[in-house]
């Protein structure tokens, strides 16, 4: 079965607003076991929407439409829709009486605005929408069935799953498709390619990379006759992956690092403290974002001049004066500093350049010392991370993350 998804809206084609109807509707079409094929976007002219509507019609079984359903002039969804089924648009009467009850109740809207929200292309079927006045529609065109929706996401997402999933679920399937995210750091992604060169053409799901910021993402979607057939075989397939790049990966669910982190803490009852500098309080910020942290996170201190260092920390004045604040020497110090202050399990350090200026010949601009101290001693790590300051500060808060995370993954549960 062919399946088009077309968007419609002026702000979407001039990126003023991110489709995110189309991916919403992309992922409930393969949960349901449809592929589609292709995704249109279009403004808001209505010759320029009817003909994308009837190029979709033209080689599409389903074609599901969102947006420009409104009253307002700028809406030429239905207009386009009667001009590409050769009918004129008429009331619909049924639908006339619901939405009058409804503005009853309510402030003042015009008649003549209830009925525009009223007319549907002659032969369309209304579709309620339970959380806005503009109605979905369903109109066979030609071999096609097209299902409109309204451009509001939420009111789109409420009319899809109250009127059209379950008569998309009827129809005769297809191939069902599930996804799932296995998030890795500390490796490159030509590292993991070649990591994975012969295990990859052996899974029996699809895999895609994606860089991010801190770390890269591999997306699998495993395709079966039905979804826990799917499931499975993604399954399957990121414990093969997980094995072969190890501790590298972080989560096998799509978790976000901090989230992984922060239940590690609580599952093994370790406490922590944390003492940044270049990183400014983001640790802190990512850890206590995570429900329940309390039980292990003591404190976070933000210790950002030398003399923070000196005051909060304990770090000595001439350690500093002879390593300078940014030094594997000074990162040791913050984190044993922190650790023993708060009196926790462990204390996490950053110190770093997070730039663009600041940088020099021994010291560039990216340079990050992350320390780590426990009962059995201190680990600290160098990296040079390129990017713009923010660039930096996300990904020294993050590698001091996953430091934690190896270490106490390291001392089992
Ligand atoms: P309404 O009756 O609310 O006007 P409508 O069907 O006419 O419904 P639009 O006017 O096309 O909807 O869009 C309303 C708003 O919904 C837009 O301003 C935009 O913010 C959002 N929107 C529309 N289409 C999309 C899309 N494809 N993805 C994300 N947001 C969208
Ligand atoms: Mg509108």
């Amino acid at each position: 079965m062919r399946v088009t998804v077309l968007t419609i809206g002026d702000e979407i084609v001039s990126g003023h607003t991110l489709d995110t109807n189309a991916a919403y509707l992309s992922g409930r079409l393969a949960e349901l076991g449809f592929r589609v094929g292709r995704i249109v976007s279009v403004g808001d002219r209505i010759g320029e929407v009817r003909a994308e509507l009837e190029a979709a019609i033209a080689d599409s079984d389903l074609v599901l439409v969102t947006g420009g359903l409104g009253p307002t002039h700028d809406d030429v969804t239905k207009q386009a829709l009667a001009e590409a089924a050769g009918v004129a648009l008429v009331l619909d009467r049924d639908l006339h009486a619901l939405l009058k009850r409804r503005f009853a109740a309510g402030p003042g809207v015009r008649p003549e605005v209830i009925e525009s929200l009223s007319t549907v292309p002659q032969g369309a079927r209304a579709l309620e929408n339970p959380l806005g006045a503009a109605a979905g529609l369903e109109i066979g065109i030609g071999a096609a069935r097209v299902y409109a929706m309204p451009g509001v996401p939420r009111e789109m997402e409420a009319v899809f799953d109250a009127a059209i999933a379950d008569e998309l679920d009827a129809l005769p399937k297809r191939c069902f498709s599930r996804s799932r995210v296995i998030r890795t750091i500390g490796l490159r992604e030509s590292e993991i390619t070649e990591k994975l060169e012969h295990t990859v053409p052996s899974l029996d799901v699809d895999v895609g990379f994606l860089p991010g910021t801190y770390g890269v993402d591999l997306r699998l979607v495993g395709s079966g006759s039905d979804g826990p057939a799917a499931t499975e075989k993604l399954e399957k397939a990121a414990r093969l992956i997980e094995n072969v790049l190890g501790m590298s990966v972080y989560s096998t669910e799509g978790e976000d690092l901090h989230d992984v982190v922060g239940k590690m803490l609580i599952a093994r009852a370790v406490t922590i403290a944390v003492a940044e500098s270049c990183t400014g309080g983001l640790i802190s910020h990512l850890l206590t974002q995570v429900p329940g942290i309390s039980a292990s996170f003591e404190r976070g201190d933000v210790t950002y001049s030398n003399r923070a260092k000196i005051d909060c920390l304990g770090v000595g004045e001439a350690l500093i004066r002879d390593h300078g604040a940014v030094s594997r020497e000074v990162a040791e110090a913050m984190a044993r500093g922190v650790r023993q202050t708060a009196g926790t399990d462990i204390g996490i350090s950053t110190t770093g350049i997070a730039g663009p200026t600041g940088g020099s010949e021994p010291k560039p601009v990216g340079l990050v010392y992350v320390g780590l101290a426990h009962d059995g001693g201190c680990a600290v790590k160098e990296v040079v991370f390129r990017g713009t300051r923010r660039i930096v500060k996300l990904r020294a808060a993050m590698l001091a993350l996953d430091l934690a995370r190896r270490h106490l993954s390291s001392k089992g549960v």
